[in-house]
């Protein structure tokens, strides 16, 4: 049997009808409740069946619901909203993201490592395999790529393997910044993502003087940290912590954050993991999932678990903190904070990981210890696994090529949650992004097929459980949400 489409003229407005339909989107939350969601991510939590009557035109124009609808840009009574400049104003911010370009500029400054994690993610080379620095001359032509974006604010930010096992070359980079930047005048923060356990005095001293963040890994307890990040020698819990006590006693307590990545064991232990960041003094926590890519696949025992399971170890790990936050100690989730911005504020919060257009390319590069430019970390993942897919091209290339080149164009097919298939149409594109290196990576297809797809699963699931925890009224979950956002304790 063969189906044809309506003629246009089915979906021109008509006059007639009580009010027009402005775009909208909507997904069930659960049995009884669904969410009407703009194009500028407003929501509205509401009884299961309303968008019918609204699609049928059954409201009660006297209702409350009638009134909120229009003031939310779901329906108008007349065929431009008289605020439509607003609306524009507003879809404008939610994407102000796109504005400057790439912001995160990646050095990937070497690839040794004294730890041997069973989910690295980069394939790291043993401490003294010096062929896996990057040379001087490609800091220097990498520094003058970033400084060649057109953003204001960059953050240049130093990975490996361990960075601090090269500290020179990441001190000769950070200098040389500073230098050119007398003349581009942009607001540049450094950043070294590190274990923490190679770190000195001298070290710490040079950071305090640079104002340098330190991003250090904790995956939580000792008999969690220990098991997912082995070293030979003194364990890596005890060194980790003897670190983090003596960067405190340098640096501003804010230039330091810690993060964990979830593994089979820690699925078990999401309270321990977050009581271990509590008595580490921190005030957050990333709870976040592995990335399947390097060593992780390999040791894929160990690290590989099904989105669901996850999900389980999140909304456990969620309502924890959401208690402790009610007995008084304020304590903030990081991924349930960038989602409830898109959801709860008019603004972006700027992580690539949830963007549309995606953050690759257009939020973050990776500027690699080979001489190669990609288009984000997981990227450079893949490319050691002999996937070159999402190589952007040389660090000698031009920065046209690089950034606006072929291989970018390519990719940018595929970024848009706005135009994905199963993406374009689903309920809660708002709050989400698109991910196409690990729709490649997961799924072998740049595009993704949505109902497998791990990142679909996992993020879906996470914000409809957010939207509940909101509709939640009697729990107070919005107020508690509300402070993480604005960092700053409810009660
Ligand atoms: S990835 Fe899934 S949850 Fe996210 S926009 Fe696409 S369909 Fe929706």
């Amino acid at each position: 049997m063969s189906r044809k489409f309506k003629p246009y003229t089915a979906f021109s407005p008509n006059s007639s009808e009580p009010y027009f339909l402005l775009p909208f989107k909507f997904h069930r939350i659960s049995e009884n409740r669904e969410v009407l969601v703009n194009e500028v991510g407003d929501f509205l939590i509401c009884d299961k069946g309303t968008v019918q009557q609204v699609v049928e035109r059954t409201l009660d124009s006297e209702s409350e619901l009638y009134q909120d609808l229009i003031a939310r840009f779901f329906i108008s009574e007349k065929q431009v909203p008289d605020l439509i400049d607003v609306y524009a104003t507003r879809y404008r911010t939610k994407k102000a993201f796109l504005d400057h370009f790439t912001g995160l500029h990646i050095f990937v400054i070497t690839l040794r490592c004294n730890h041997s994690c069973h989910y690295c993610q980069v394939s790291r080379k043993t401490e003294t395999q010096g062929a896996f620095d990057m040379c001087y001359s490609d800091i220097d032509r990498s520094i003058d790529l970033m400084l060649m974006s057109p953003s204001p604010d960059i953050t240049m930010e130093f990975q490996g393997g361990e960075p601090l096992l090269a500290f020179d070359k990441v001190k000769y980079a950070i200098e040389r910044t500073i230098e050119l930047n007398e003349q581009c005048q942009k607001n540049i923060n450094f950043v070294i993502c590190t274990n923490l356990t190679p770190i000195t005095e001298e070290m710490l001293e040079y950071c305090k003087e640079r104002n340098v963040l330190l991003s250090m890994s904790l995956d939580g307890p000792a008999f969690i940290h220990d098991s997912n990040r082995p070293k030979t020698g003194t364990p890596s819990y005890d060194m980790v912590v003897d670190g983090l006590r003596r960067s405190r006693e340098v640096v501003p307590e804010d230039n330091i954050s810690a993060l964990m990545t979830t593994t089979h064991l820690s699925l078990e232990h999401p309270r321990a993991i977050i009581d271990n960041y509590l008595e580490n003094g921190f005030n957050h926590i990333f709870l976040r999932a592995i990335s399947p890519y390097g060593f992780a696949l390999k040791n894929a025992k160990k690290n590989i678990y099904e989105a669901e399971k996850y999900l389980e170890f999140y909304k456990e790990g969620l309502d924890y903190i959401l208690e402790l936050n009610r007995q008084g100690t304020f304590f903030i989730e990081d991924y349930a904070s960038i989602v409830l911005k898109k959801i709860l504020t008019p603004f972006t919060p700027g992580f690539v990981d949830l963007q549309s257009p995606a953050g690759i390319i257009n939020g973050v590069v990776v500027y690699n210890y080979d001489g190669y430019v990609y288009a984000s970390d997981e990227s450079r993942m893949l490319a050691e696994n002999k996937d070159f897919t999402f190589r952007l091209g040389k660090i000698t290339d031009s920065y046209q090529d690089i950034f606006y080149g072929e291989k970018a164009q390519w990719i940018a097919e595929s970024w848009a949650v706005e135009s994905l298939a199963g993406c374009s149409d689903c309920g809660l594109q708002a709050y989400c992004g698109a991910d196409p290196v690990r729709n490649y990576a997961t799924q072998r297809d740049i595009e993704g097929h949505r109902p497998t797809s791990t990142h679909c699963i996992k993020n879906k699931g996470i914000i409809e459980h957010l939207l509940k925890l909101i509709d939640d009224k009697e729990a107070g979950n919005e107020a508690i949400f509300r402070s993480w956002i604005n960092n700053n304790p409810y009660n």
